[in-house]
């Protein structure tokens, strides 16, 4: 028997790995140090835990330690990003390229910046969530100082062409920063091969601890300057002022190391399992649509729309599952996913949507029952659904 309630919402955090709290326990009571207060064994101890830490996130994305900057999450790094730049480079231009279904934490640090007096341009995605590099070439102006786009999206799963639009960002000189939050630890991430200067990554996605994360940024030339949010003692290069919270950048560190061991196994496997479940679903019942692209997506996502059922309904008559729905109920009006309408999603269709977000720790048997809960739940709402009724007469 399965044990309930199952887990299946690893696109919003992941459960800490029990090897990673072990590899974080000693930095809470013993090696407890200021990685800053390196005139002592305490603080010596700290800073070598933590450069080990930083290599270790930069070997899962083919960076240099020294490109590594920590901060409290992606929320952060995109910030530092979007707002470093911006600020950092306003008297040369002031236009920003990003699409419509970025992170909140890319769209409104855009927005803010917008309302203060830059010009934004937000590119459209097609059907599949996909932005068009051609788009993003056409988009460049004399006056463009950075284009953001996500290597990953949180909803939809869809994976962007980032090698693609990298290559265009340094052909026309122009910074290309990356949200890679869902990408770093699920697929293969490659600075280099994928010509981003600034990418931001987040521990709690890939099993590792909540409040700590970061951001890569390009060393060499042509240089990327950035301007930092946060001004004290200068740790980080400058950028990043605060002390380090040492045992949540170990647990990253362990995190990254690991996630980069089982990379290609996990990806093997969480396909498979959501090829399952995908076709489980889609072979019980009519009038399911997927959201995001059937081959470019992550191996753990499956995005369903099911026309005439209502997705908080749905998430009701769910109650052993943890799965989330295409709208957001972060206010008292939930409004459908702006991802679901970007990619021409009916208002009605997006309201009926599941995310499912496969991980590490789901099994084949939770799968199943899912599955079947799922498909019972639908035909069971449908049942009390006059539409669904006057639609199959
Ligand atoms: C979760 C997520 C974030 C926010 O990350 P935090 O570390 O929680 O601030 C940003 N972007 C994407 C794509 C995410 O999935």
């Amino acid at each position: 028997m399965v044990k309930l309630p199952i887990y299946m919402d690893h696109h919003a955090t992941t459960p800490v790995d029990r090897r990673v709290l072990e590899a974080m326990l000693p930095y809470f009571c013993d090696e407890f140090g200021n990685a800053a207060s390196v005139t002592h064994e305490f603080g010596r101890r700290a800073a070598e835990a933590v450069e080990r830490a930083r290599g270790q996130v930069a070997a899962l994305i083919g960076a240099e330690p020294r490109e590594i900057v920590f901060t409290s999450g992606a929320t952060e790094a995109n910030n530092l990003a979007i707002k470093g730049v911006a600020w950092m480079h306003a008297s040369r231009g002031r236009h920003i390229i990003t699409s419509a279904t970025e992170h909140h934490a890319v769209l409104d640090p855009c927005r803010r910046l917008e309302r203060e007096g830059w010009q934004l341009t937000v590119l459209p995605v097609d059907r599949y969530g996909l932005v068009d590099p051609d788009d993003v070439r056409r988009a460049i102006r004399p006056d463009t100082v950075l284009i953001s786009i996500m290597a990953a999206n949180n909803e939809i799963g869809t994976i962007h062409y980032v090698a693609e639009i990298g290559a265009i960002a340094r052909e026309h000189g122009v910074l290309f920063h990356t949200d890679a939050t869902q990408a770093v630890g699920h697929i293969p991430v490659n600075v280099r091969d994928w010509s981003v200067d600034l990418l931001s990554c987040s521990a709690h996605k890939l099993y590792g601890p909540k409040g700590v994360g970061a951001l890569y940024v390009r060393r060499g030339r042509p240089p990327v300057r950035l301007a930092p949010l946060l001004d004290g003692g200068g740790h980080e290069r400058g950028l990043r002022s605060g002390t380090l919270p040492v045992p949540l950048i170990v647990g990253f560190g362990a995190a990254c190391q690991l996630a980069g061991e089982l990379l290609e196994a996990e990806m093997n496997r969480l396909a498979r399992l959501r090829d399952r479940l995908q076709e489980r679903i889609l072979t019980a019942l009519e009038d399911v649509y997927l959201n995001g692209h059937p081959q470019r997506r992550l191996p753990g996502n499956l995005n369903l729309s099911f026309a005439y059922v209502d997705g908080e309904a749905l998430l009701m008559s769910l109650p052993e599952v943890a799965l989330s729905s295409g709208s957001a109920c972060t206010s008292a009006t939930p409004h459908p996913s702006h991802v679901l309408e970007a990619i021409g999603r009916s208002e009605e269709l997006a309201r009926a949507s599941l995310r499912f977000g496969l991980g590490r720790p789901n099994t084949e048997e939770e799968v199943d029952f899912v599955a079947e809960r799922v498909v019972a739940a639908v035909r069971k709402l449908r049942e009390m659904s006059a539409i669904w009724k006057s639609r199959s007469d």
